[in-house]
């Protein structure tokens, strides 16, 4: 079980043992797990091995303890597992809306049509369903409660056969009646063995339809079951996505969501219940944070971010002395943002010049006196606008009065950041092609 991961992550973090036999305690706890949610044997074994292969080759960065190291490989190379960087994007690009619901019976359909209406009624929009799910003759009234339930119309036409013609039918009148989204509950059809048939229907549905979204239905208990369906179904519908249901009724759902994420296809939606709010947004990190124990990892994660944000002006920096761009104030905020975050203040400090804590070691003292500076400018930068941060030139004598009374300061201070800024600017044209002196001048 997922589960299982959050306690190897305490395990590990807060343990004694020494750091390697801790990191091979924690590889050897994560594939159990992993498999124990039907996850593929081949994705873990090729997980572990490239976060292996990372420790190897990587070297864990200045703000970062081993141990929180190592966890951040593990969250990054999980996150890929489960799909990487996608953050679906739930919003209609386009009004009104067609979604398709194409599933095998008793995946969850039906219940996700409900579901997914009421996602979309709390978001403002004006929202319609469509019972064309003819091979099972109660989905029409199962959607029509659920419509009632949630105060959405429902139109159907029960003694039907011919979902295609239901569809269409029921699209246009929510179209003319300016719905803005409508989502369709299409033919539902049995067991897995049948998918073909269910691909050949929705492709019929697809033409006639021409629907902005195709989302097929998966059940979570059917595991890495679901990689074959889901990657079929991801060849016959170019704009399909996916949602995953009855995450919270089954070991497995690791295993699918794994599986879905391996064919390339977007997981939009998990479903997490059987009650009509219990659908989520699937983000994969955020789902990773979650197996991992968020209370465990933020503050881990929130170093990495500050560290990338860091290295990112560091970058920019480059750039300018090679003579490209030039560093506004707004990459100034940033880089103190981003250095609060890395914290503690006596490994950070030394990476900013010109605060005069540029020492190997600086006192309690110096410490306090820096902290306080920064403190200072960021409430300084904190009240100039978008355009003075991008352009700090335009800051002019009644600009830094505005400046300094909204961030409680005397304006000589202000005026000292906006020196200290362009001698920042100066410095860094001066090192123009004597690169080897930057790390010197910002304590890299
Ligand atoms: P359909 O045949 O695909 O339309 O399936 P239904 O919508 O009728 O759902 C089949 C069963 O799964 C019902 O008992 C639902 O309550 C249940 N179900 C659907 N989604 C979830 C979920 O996310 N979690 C749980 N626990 N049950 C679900």
């Amino acid at each position: 079980m997922l589960e299982n991961i959050r306690d190897a992550v305490r395990k590990f973090l807060t343990g004694s043992t020494p750091y390697e036999r801790a990191v091979d305690e924690f590889i050897k706890d994560l594939q159990k797990a992993l498999i124990s949610s039907d996850v593929n044997v081949k994705l873990v074994f090729s997980l572990t091995a490239k976060i292996k292969e990372r420790l190897s080759k990587e070297k864990p960065p200045s703000v970062l303890e081993r141990k929180e190291w190592f966890i951040s490989i593990v969250y990054d190379e999980l996150s890929k597992l489960f799909g990487g960087d996608k953050e679906p994007n739930v919003n209609p690009n386009k009004l009104p809306y067609v979604i398709m619901l194409v599933g095998v019976q008793g995946s969850g359909k039906t219940t996700t049509a409900g579901k997914l209406a009421y996602f979309y009624k709390k978001r403002g929009y004006k929202v319609g369903l469509v019972a064309a799910d003819v091979y099972r003759p109660a989905a029409y009234e199962q959607l029509t409660q659920l419509g009632n339930q949630i105060g959405v119309p429902v139109y159907g036409e029960p003694n039907n056969p011919n979902a295609v013609e239901i569809a269409k039918r029921g699209v246009d009148i929510f179209v003319k009646s300016k719905v803005d989204i409508i989502i369709v509950d299409t033919a539902g059809r049995h067991g897995y063995g049948e998918e073909n048939k269910l691909l050949e229907e929705m492709k019929e549905m697809y033409e006639v339809l021409k629907p902005d979204d195709v989302i097929l239905v998966i059940d979570a208990s059917i595991g890495q079951k679901a990689y074959d369906l889901a990657s079929r179904f991801h060849q016959a519908s170019p704009i399909g996505s996916i949602i995953i249901t009855k995450m919270d009724g089954t070991a497995k759902g690791g295993g699918a969501l794994s599986a879905v994420a391996a064919t390339g296809a977007t997981i939009k939606f998990i479903g997490t219940g059987e009650k009509i709010d219990e659908l989520e947004v699937f983000n994969p990190k955020r789902y990773v944070s979650r197996i991992l124990g968020m209370g465990d990892i933020e503050a881990i994660l929130e170093k990495v971010k500050g560290l990338e944000e860091y290295e990112r002006i560091q970058k920019k920096m480059g750039d300018v002395i090679e003579g490209k761009g030039k560093l506004t104030l707004k990459d100034v905020y940033a880089q103190m943002v981003a250095l609060r975050k890395m914290g503690p203040l006596s490994k950070v400090l030394q990476h900013i010049p010109g605060l005069g804590v540029m020492l190997p070691n600086p006192s309690e003292e110096q410490l306090k006196l820096g902290e306080e500076k920064i403190r200072r400018w960021m409430a300084a930068l904190n009240s100039m606008t978008y355009k003075e941060l991008e352009n700090p030139n335009i800051i002019d004598k009644s600009r830094m009065r505005r400046i300094a009374e909204g961030a409680g300061l005397e304006i000589d201070e202000v005026r000292e950041l906006l020196e200290w800024y362009n001698n920042m600017n100066k410095l860094l044209k001066m090192v123009k092609r004597r690169r080897g002196d930057i790390e010197k001048l910002f304590g890299g």
